[in-house]
């Protein structure tokens, strides 16, 4: 058993009540790899920005859950080597689909984790989320709980359709359960194909898909239900069009891949929403950027080469999240 606190991590409780408070959201950012985690503490530490690291369970499979583990923990040392005195990092787990997978991350370190039991029925879904809430809380660990279905694909989570979160009933599932924050379904969806095209308008100039608007009218009933509840969106990367544009000049091929436009994040962050769930956009400036790379430099072969302008591209689209579209920068407790 290892407390989170022991490794320098801190849960979310307080942070998400000065974001709440200060009209902002705090990044979450999913990572895998070595060169995702530098980059992500790097903007952190340049913006003075708390933030999320997250696990999902597609990653505990790749890169092994110990491993994760330790590399936030390393993660947190890093920061502290570059200057920040007191970081604030999260160690979260990512759509936990039992209560064994939460109990499992509670017990080796993780400050926080997500149960996930938005495809069951809704006393179910209750009943699991209860189960975890009462274990994490034991430790002091904060709990993220759904309600509503998002569409897509991300990991192992996929769902053909999406079901708006219902506000009539917020109240009762986070009186039952207990849970810290609550994630919603308001028309944002996992992955980098997140509206079909008949779904879009085209933008006549470009071509490109133009997203339907995120159903704010949802979000302020469910913030007027639960007045200052820590509220989370996931499946909200942009999927920014020159990143897709660089992979699809360089071999790739992503036609028509869309996100969610960062205005309307900006939007939410303002509000309720106070962690916003950032993978896609990740995954897109690494392989925008070594896809350049090797195209452009046939003879190398050394993976520093291009996994170095690759933690750049991430390290810049994560400042620019924190900075222009969640306003976290400069929000460090101290
Ligand atoms: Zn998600």
């Amino acid at each position: 058993m290892v407390n989170y606190k022991d490794l320098g991590l801190v849960n979310t409780r307080e942070m998400f009540k000065r974001a709440v408070a200060g009209g902002y959201a705090i990044p979450a950012f999913n990572f895998n790899t070595m060169e995702q985690m530098q980059a992500i503490v790097q903007a952190a530490v340049e913006t003075k920005s708390p933030v999320i690291m997250q696990v999902s369970k597609g990653a505990r499979n790749y890169a092994n859950a110990t491993i994760l583990r330790y590399m936030a923990e390393g993660a947190v040392a890093y920061a502290k080597e570059l200057g920040c005195a007191h970081p604030e990092i999260v160690l979260h787990l990512d759509h936990g689909d039992s209560f064994e997978l939460c109990k499992d991350c509670i017990d080796m370190g993780f400050s926080s984790v997500m149960y996930d039991g938005s495809s069951l029925p809704y006393e179910e879904n209750i009943r699991i989320s209860r189960q975890v809430v009462e274990y994490a809380h034991k430790f002091d660990v904060t709990v993220e709980c759904e309600l509503g279905v998002l569409a897509g694909v991300e990991d192992e989570v996929a769902a053909e359709e999406s079901h708006y979160t219902k506000p009539e009933e917020v109240i009762d599932f986070a009186t039952r359960t207990g849970c810290d924050s609550l994630a919603i379904s308001i028309g944002t969806s996992h992955g980098a194909y997140k509206f079909k095209p008949e779904q879009c308008t085209r933008d006549p100039k470009t071509g490109k898909l133009v997203p339907p608007p995120l159903a704010f009218d949802v979000l302020h009933e469910i913030e007027e239900k639960l007045p200052g509840f820590p509220i989370v969106l996931h499946g909200s990367s942009s999927v920014p069009q020159d990143e897709v544009d660089t992979i699809n000049k360089y071999g790739g091929n992503l036609p028509d891949a869309v996100g969610i436009p960062e205005e309307q994040l900006r939007l939410a962050s303002k509000s309720a929403v106070c962690k916003i769930n950032i993978d896609s956009d990740s995954r897109l400036a690494m392989t925008a950027a070594i896809r350049k790379y090797l195209a452009e430099h046939p003879d190398h072969f050394d993976p520093r080469q291009y996994l170095k302008p690759a933690r750049e591209n991430m390290k810049k689209m994560y400042i620019h999240k924190i900075v222009n579209v969640l306003g976290s920068d400069g929000k460090l407790a101290q």
